[in-house]
C-alpha cells in the first residue's frame, strides 16, 4: 500500500537530530529545502499490515509483553521509503559527505512521519482500542523479531524490505513494528531507559528525555 505523507519534515526536530541550535542560517535553510525535495522525489513510501491473534505473533523480552498486555490481536506492520533513498544518500557520502548527513536525519524523520501516518490508517481501519506501535529493538525487545514481523507481513515480496544476517533491514530507512489491539482501552508501556538496550547510546537519556516525553 502506498504512503501519503501530508506534512513536510519536521525543521525544528531535523535541526535537533543535526546537533543546531538556534535558527539557521539562509544557507542551511536553503540546504534542507533542497535536501526535502530529493528526499519526497526519491522516496517510494509503502507500507504494509496484517492482523493476527496476540498467541500466533511471537515476541520476547519484558517490555513488549507489559505494551501488549491485554490485548487480544496484533496488527504487525513494516514501512519502507524505498532503495531509492538508500541510493541517494550512499552516492552523496561519496560528493558531499555533509549533505549526506542532512539527508540520512531527513530521511529518519520521513520513516518515522510515514510510520505515523500508516499506524493512523491501520488505527482506523481495526477499530478497536489500540497501543501506539512498538518496534523489535526498542526496549528489551530483541532486533531478531524483525525477521519474524517481515514474515508474517510477507513484506520482502510485497514492498521490498529484507533483513541482513545481523537483523538490519534494507532498504536502510524501513520500520517494523507491533500494535496490540484490544477489546477495552489500553495504553500500552513504553519501556523504561532501563530495559532498553539503546540506554548506552541513546542522546535522549544523556540529555536526561525520554522517547515517549
Ligand atoms: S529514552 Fe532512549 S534509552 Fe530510554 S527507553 Fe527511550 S530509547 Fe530507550
Amino acid at each position: 500500500m502506498d504512503i501519503k505523507v501530508s506534512r513536510p519534515i519536521d525543521r525544528e526536530k531535523w535541526l535537533m537530530y543535526l546537533g543546531v541550535k538556534g535558527q539557521p542560517d539562509e544557507r542551511l535553510s536553503g540546504e534542507l529545502d533542497r535536501a526535502e525535495k530529493v528526499l519526497l522525489q526519491e522516496a517510494r513510501i509503502k507500507g504494509i499490515y496484517r492482523v493476527l491473534p496476540r498467541e500466533d505473533v511471537k515476541t520476547s523480552g519484558f517490555s513488549v509483553a507489559k505494551h501488549l498486555e491485554g490485548c487480544h490481536k496484533v496488527a504487525v506492520m513494516a514501512v519502507t521509503l524505498g532503495i531509492g533513498v538508500d541510493n541517494l544518500i550512499r552516492n552523496k557520502q561519496i560528493t558531499d559527505m555533509a549533505f549526506a548527513v542532512i539527508l540520512d536525519c531527513g530521511a529518519s524523520l520521513l520513516i518515522e512521519s510515514a510510520c505515523d501516518a500508516f499506524e493512523k490508517e491501520i488505527r482506523e481501519s481495526v477499530g478497536d482500542f489500540t497501543t501506539s506501535r512498538f518496534s523489535p529493538g526498542y526496549g528489551d525487545y530483541p532486533l531478531e523479531h524483525q525477521e519474524d514481523v517481515l514474515r508474517y507481513t510477507d513484506a520482502s515480496r510485497k514492498i521490498g524490505i529484507n533483513a541482513t544476517d545481523n537483523c538490519l533491514l534494507v532498504p536502510r530507512k524501513s520500520v517494523t513494528a507491533l500494535i496490540g489491539i484490544a477489546d477495552h482501552p489500553v495504553t500500552g508501556r513504553l519501556a523504561t531507559c532501563g530495559e532498553c538496550v539503546l540506554r548506552e547510546k541513546c542522546t535522549l537519556r544523556k540529555e536526561g528525555k525520554h522517547c515517549g516525553d
